[in-house]
């Protein structure tokens, strides 16, 4: 298939415009996902921080309420002043007014528990042995416990202050316990974290392991191979974009949270963050369509206006051949350079070809020296007749004694005698005739729709015409004619003319200067 050159244009402008299309629509998708990354990253980070600040500032007032309670528990814990009702007391007040732990326990010096809130738990008098408990005990120091498993199976982190009396004597502890996976206040700061989308939050104490997710199940899990806890474990806050542990690519924030070593994860399904760009490549698309439809009927138009003139141009070169392709050629509107140059260009070209075809055409059917028609035309113009059915005479001349001519006043002054000749053929002949020179110093005159006699006529004209004329050599010259009629005196061509040759041949030998017309 050849292309046009409208559709070529078409097509390259077309190309050019879906990629830039293209182009624009994906580096404007590869943008924006970007941005929602970062922006959901971001998010997650401070949102996570801000967990991280709450979360710290819980435990550091939480610290600040056991030491209050401490010192005035240290007033009952000593000598006379003992008060286990005062301790009981306390320990209510602890769990009851402060709404922060499960559990609240007092202990003496010797780990010897004296008094608990709930009172249900039943182990006054007992040892305190937890490993927190034991932790506390032994460091003599505030202290907010690792999570370890209750001998219940709870998940706790165990929070104690020491009591010291006003002489600097270690008296023992008052601590609370957070069961981790159940209701306190530390799940009240860290909320209901996780939506319907798959984002949530999830908390990790310093050796990379949950202590608050989501899925309960999963709390007390080791996940200490997780790149984002091991940058927690380090100390560090950030975001990270990283494979969950389902192998969902997840955009994460992290913050540190310093009073307890912890580390707190808001993440978000890269997935849903990125949803919205599919949704605004779509719009883009379906936007962009009419601008689209509008430019392909503004290309296609402006493609066939450059076409068209080539287009033309290369159909009047085509049929160059034809005559009269020049003006027609004028009438193209060519509006841009390249056109304008080619008409003119073509027009030259066209010009110049067909004035040589007019003259080669002139040549192939012109005799040269007398410039009568030649032998090609008067066997064209004989066929075309007869096949027309038009009834034509031929007289076929030879000039007398011609050689003695030649020989008497030269080659030269023969020709111009010729040429005499042809001019007296002219001057007996009618539009419609045909006069030829046939060969040497024969000629043949063709009589367009008219009878042998009528023919005779004509060449005893002529013959007397020539006669009576001094011809260029200075001399009277005579010719001979044999005289022929188609159909009447034969209706093939090449018979007709040899019975116009044995006319002439007749007048030739009956002493020429003569007309020979034999009635068929
Ligand atoms: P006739 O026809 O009366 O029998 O005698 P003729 O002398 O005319 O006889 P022929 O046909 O033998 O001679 C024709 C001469 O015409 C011979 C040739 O030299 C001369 N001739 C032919 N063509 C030309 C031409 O183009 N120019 C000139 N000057 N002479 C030509
Ligand atoms: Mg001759
Ligand atoms: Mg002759």
């Amino acid at each position: 298939m050849k292309l046009s050159l409208k559709y070529l244009i078409l097509s390259a402008a077309l190309l050019s415009m879906i990629f830039t299309l293209f182009s624009s629509i994906s580096s404007g998708y590869r943008i924006s996902q970007q941005t929602l990354i970062e922006n959901t990253l971001e998010t997650n980070r401070v949102y996570a921080q801000k967990l991280a600040n709450t979360t710290d500032v819980f435990f550091n007032m939480t610290l600040q309420t056991l030491e209050l309670s401490s010192k005035d528990i240290s007033s009952y814990m000593k000598g006379d002043h003992y008060s286990k009702t005062k301790l009981l007391q306390e320990a209510d007040r602890l769990k009851k007014q402060t709404n922060t732990f499960n559990s609240v326990v007092i202990v003496a010096a010797d780990g010897e528990i004296l008094a608990t809130s709930p009172q249900t738990l039943d182990v006054v008098g007992k040892l305190l042995d937890s490993t927190g408990g034991q932790e506390a005990l032994k460091g003599k120091r505030p202290l907010i416990s690792k999570p370890y498993l209750s001998i219940t199976g709870r998940l706790i982190i165990f929070i104690s202050h020491p009591i010291v009396a006003e002489d600097g004597e270690y008296l023992g502890l008052v601590g609370g316990s957070l069961y981790l996976k159940e209701a306190n206040i530390l799940n009240m700061i860290l909320g209901e974290h996780f939506y319907n989308d798959g984002s949530y939050v999830y908390v990790v104490d310093e050796d990379g392991r949950i202590i608050y997710h989501q899925m309960p199940n999963r709390i007390n899990e080791l996940v200490s191979h997780n790149p984002v806890v091991q940058k927690l474990m380090n100390k560090e806050s950030g975001t990270a974009r990283v494979l969950n542990t389902q192998g969902v690519d997840m955009l994460a924030g992290y913050a540190y949270v310093p009073s307890v070593g912890w580390g707190i994860v808001s993440q978000r399904p890269a997935a849903v963050s990125l949803a919205p760009t599919s949704d605004m490549m779509n719009g883009m698309i379906v936007k962009s369509l009419p601008y689209l439809l509008i430019s392909l009927i503004l290309l296609s138009f402006i493609s066939k206006l450059i076409a068209q003139p080539l287009q033309k141009l290369a159909h009047f070169t085509e049929s160059s051949t034809e005559n009269n392709q020049e003006k027609s050629m004028q009438k193209v509107s060519t509006w841009y350079y390249e056109a304008i140059q080619l008409k003119k260009a073509l027009t030259y070209s066209l010009g110049f070809f067909h004035d040589r075809v007019d003259y080669f055409t002139y040549q192939s059917k012109t005799d040269p020296l007398t410039k009568l028609a030649n032998r090609r035309t008067l066997d064209e113009q004989t066929q075309k007749w007869s096949e027309d059915g038009v009834a034509f005479s031929v007289i076929l001349l030879d000039v007398d004694h011609f050689k003695r001519v030649n020989d008497t006043y030269g080659h030269s002054k023969g020709d111009e005698v010729l040429i005499f000749l042809a001019q007296k053929m002219k001057e007996v002949s009618r539009e419609k005739d045909i006069c030829c020179r046939f060969g040497g110093e024969e000629f043949v005159l063709l009589l367009h729709d008219r009878s042998g006699d009528e023919a005779y006529q004509v060449a005893e004209q002529l013959r007397m015409l020539v006669e009576s004329t001094v011809s260029p050599c200075g001399d009277i010259i005579t010719i001979s004619a044999g005289i022929a009629a188609y159909p009447a005196s034969a209706t093939h061509l090449a018979h007709l003319f040899e019975l116009a040759d044995q006319c002439l041949y007749e007048a030739k030998n009956t002493g020429r200067n003569k007309s020979v017309f034999k009635q068929p």
